[in-house]
Order: structure tokens, then sequence, then C-alpha cells
């Protein structure tokens, strides 16, 4: 197929996870803001309700659980699962991240280790990083300052973080979120060394 092949003229999908608390969210928004590539962040749908301040259609699209379900029936996703295993779902919008990519966009993926490992196979040339704050106890002081979860959901969640963290060798690049201005410094360069190398 003519062109098919060349990394130059598709977008690039960049895929960043980490534990939860890790601050993820709060440097993937500097990178947005920083990097003079054209990423597109995708949003994931989830069947989680909305936290303060977040808003449907830009933090997530928070869909019912029947709605979620039905969605998954008709093949509308890339990659779901349930996380945390207290009954939500999370999953990534197919039609969204392949749009972008076919206009050139890098498109970034916030999601969790099985997800990436589940969309990874399709994607050869993703840019796969993870980022984490270091050790579990710096990871628990983040989550008790946010103030956003019961002992039971934080404690499932230092669990699942742990689990993650074990699973960091699976991609290419590791931020360690000891400043959230350097993180952003550091996946803005590893990008455009990815961006340079292609050209
Ligand atoms: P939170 O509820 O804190 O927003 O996200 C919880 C976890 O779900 C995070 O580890 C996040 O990376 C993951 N997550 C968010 N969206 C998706 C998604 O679309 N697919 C998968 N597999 N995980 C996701």
């Amino acid at each position: 197929m003519a062109g098919n092949s060349s990394a130059t003229r598709t977008g690039r999908l960049v895929i960043i996870s980490g534990p939860s608390g890790a601050g993820k969210s709060t440097v993937v928004r500097g990178v947005l803001e920083a990097s003079p590539l054209p990423l597109l962040p995708s949003v994931s749908a989830t069947t989680r309700p909305p936290r303060p301040g977040e808003t449907d259609g830009e933090d997530y699209y928070f869909l019912t659980p029947a709605e979620f379900h039905r969605r998954q029936e008709a093949g509308d996703f890339l990659e779901s699962k349930e996380v945390h295993g207290r009954g939500d779902w999370y999953g990534t919008l197919r039609f969204p991240v392949e749009e972008g990519l076919a206009a050139g966009k890098w498109v970034v993926l916030e999601i969790d280790v099985e997800g990436m490992l589940a969309v990874q196979p399709h994607f050869p040339d993703a840019i796969t990083i993870f980022i984490h704050s270091g050790s579990r106890e710096e990871l628990e002081r983040r989550l008790r300052t946010r103030g956003t979860e019961s002992e039971f959901s934080l404690n499932r969640r230092l669990a699942a973080a742990e689990e993650e963290l074990a699973k960091k060798h699976h991609y290419r690049h590791e931020v360690v979120n000891h400043d959230r201005e350097e993180a952003v410094r550091e996946i803005v360069a590893i990008l455009a060394k990815v961006a340079a190398e292609a050209a």
C-alpha cells in the first residue's frame, strides 16, 4: 500500500502508565502544553463516577455500566478492562485513536500496564513511558494528601501500584516523578528524540 510504512507521515502512539497517585495526569498535562509535537490526548471511557473537578468528555467519557458493555460488544474498544477489582471498567475507544493517528497526531494514551500490554502488540513502534514516584511510601503519602480515597480504596490502589511497579520493565522509558517540571522536561525530550530519529 503506497506510503503505508512511512513513520513520518502517520502519527505515533504514546502510551504512558504508572501507579495511581504518581502524579501522572498532571505530568501528562504539562507535556501536552510544552511539547511542540502534535500531541492528542486520548479520552478513555470509564464506569467510575467523576471525581470533583472532572469533566465528562475531557477527563473521561463517564458511561453507565450498561452503555460501557454495549460498546464493548460493539467492538468499540481497542482495549478495556476492570481496574482495581471493584467493578470499575476503563477502556480506550478505538475510533478517536485511529482517526488521530491517520491525521498524523501523536495520540497519547494514559492507561494501566495491562492496557499497554493489550495495545502495544498492535502498535509495535509505540513509545511506552512508565512514570512512578519512587517508593511505595512516597506513593502512599501522595494518595493520602489527595484525600479522594477511602481506606479500602487506598489499600487496593497501593496493592495495584506495587503490582504495576513490578512490570515497569515492559516499557521503553522510565521517568521518576520527583519534580513535576523535571518529569515534564524529561518526557518532552524523549518525544523530541523519537521525532528527530524518525525525521
Ligand atoms: P483513575 O481512576 O485514577 O483515573 O485511573 C485508574 C487507573 O486506570 C489508572 O492506572 C489509569 O492509568 C487507568 N486507566 C485509565 N484509563 C484507562 C483505559 O482506557 N484503559 C486501561 N486499561 N486503563 C485505564
